[in-house]
């Protein structure tokens, strides 16, 4: 018997291997500042006065790139709340067909829920990484990084998300974002398709695309995205160095408990792991459930 009627046979006799053959999923990681329209801090947190219209501006870039998804032969779509309390998309803003994952207490954070059974992973709404001299909102993690570094090279959320996503062999599609996060993406995952949804003057001034302009041009990308999406195998180096420089003194000295975590400087540390799952745990660890009030 040839392969394709033996698969044809197998898939009639058993409907869930049919459906895991054609099943084309797609990973979604949804940030705030990067989003078209969001121009100031009074948006972007639930006690900012803006934050209601923030979130329906979140939502609508989302569905932008979840239509665009589908339209590229998405079967599943998982949208991940990638933003501070990570509660703030809400499920009835949203396009119907995407599954949501809310919430922040997450070990993995802006990439919970990915793993190597995805075939694409967007990046919606992200912002440059910290010290970037222009970017809004330039930062990296919850704001008390100056600096990250994995294996040597500077990196902010958007690269420290794609090294996890190669780590699974899931290629990063599309990314939208201001004019400076969108370039910071492409030198970490340089065939990535980038919408530049606003330009950045300096970390707090931008000029604004129309929102409409913005939202076709994101589907548009998330659709050629996912539709050349191809995995490939997955890039797991031997190990993991990873340096992070604090903007406060008391994040490291508080780090350095965890006995591999190494003190390089009043201001810096540095662990390694022997896989990028382990060490994106610990970097969320490290920068964003210590306490030091
Ligand atoms: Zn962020």
């Amino acid at each position: 018997m040839r392969v394709r009627p033996l698969l044809t046979l197998l898939a009639l006799l058993f409907p869930a291997l049919a459906e895991a053959q054609q099943a084309r999923k797609v990973y979604i990681s949804v940030d705030m500042e990067g989003i078209s329209g969001i121009n100031g801090d009074n948006q972007t947190g639930p006690s900012g006065n803006e934050f209601g219209r923030a979130r329906k501006l979140m939502a609508e870039d989302a569905n932008a790139a979840i239509r665009g998804a589908f339209a590229g032969g998405a079967t599943h779509v998982l949208i991940n709340d990638s933003h501070g309390f990570q509660r703030n998309l809400l499920p009835e803003d949203l396009d119907p067909r995407a599954r949501l994952i809310s919430h922040s207490f997450k070990r993995h954070g802006m990439m919970e829920g990915l793993d190597s059974t995805f075939d694409a992973v967007i990046f919606v709404g992200y912002h440059a990484k910290a010290g970037s001299p222009r970017g809004l909102f330039a930062h990296t993690g919850s704001g008390v990084l100056a600096d990250l570094q994995v294996n040597g090279k500077s990196v902010g959320e958007g690269g420290m998300n794609a090294i996890l996503a190669a780590w699974y062999g899931v290629p990063v599609v599309a990314v939208t974002g201001d004019d400076v996060a969108v370039e910071q993406q492409k030198e970490i995952t340089p065939g990535v398709r980038t919408v530049a949804v606003k330009r950045a003057i300096n970390s707090r001034a931008v000029e604004l695309r129309p929102l409409a302009d913005a939202r076709r041009e994101i589907e548009l990308a998330a659709r050629e995205g996912v539709r050349g999406a191809r995995r490939f195998g997955p890039e797991r180096l031997p190990s993991y160095t990873v340096r992070m420089t604090f903007t406060n003194l008391t994040f490291p000295e508080v780090a350095t408990a965890f006995r591999e975590v190494r003190s390089i400087s009043p201001s810096t540390v540095e662990f390694t792991r022997d896989n990028m799952p382990d060490a994106y745990r610990m970097i969320r660890v490290l920068y964003r459930f210590i306490n030091t009030d």
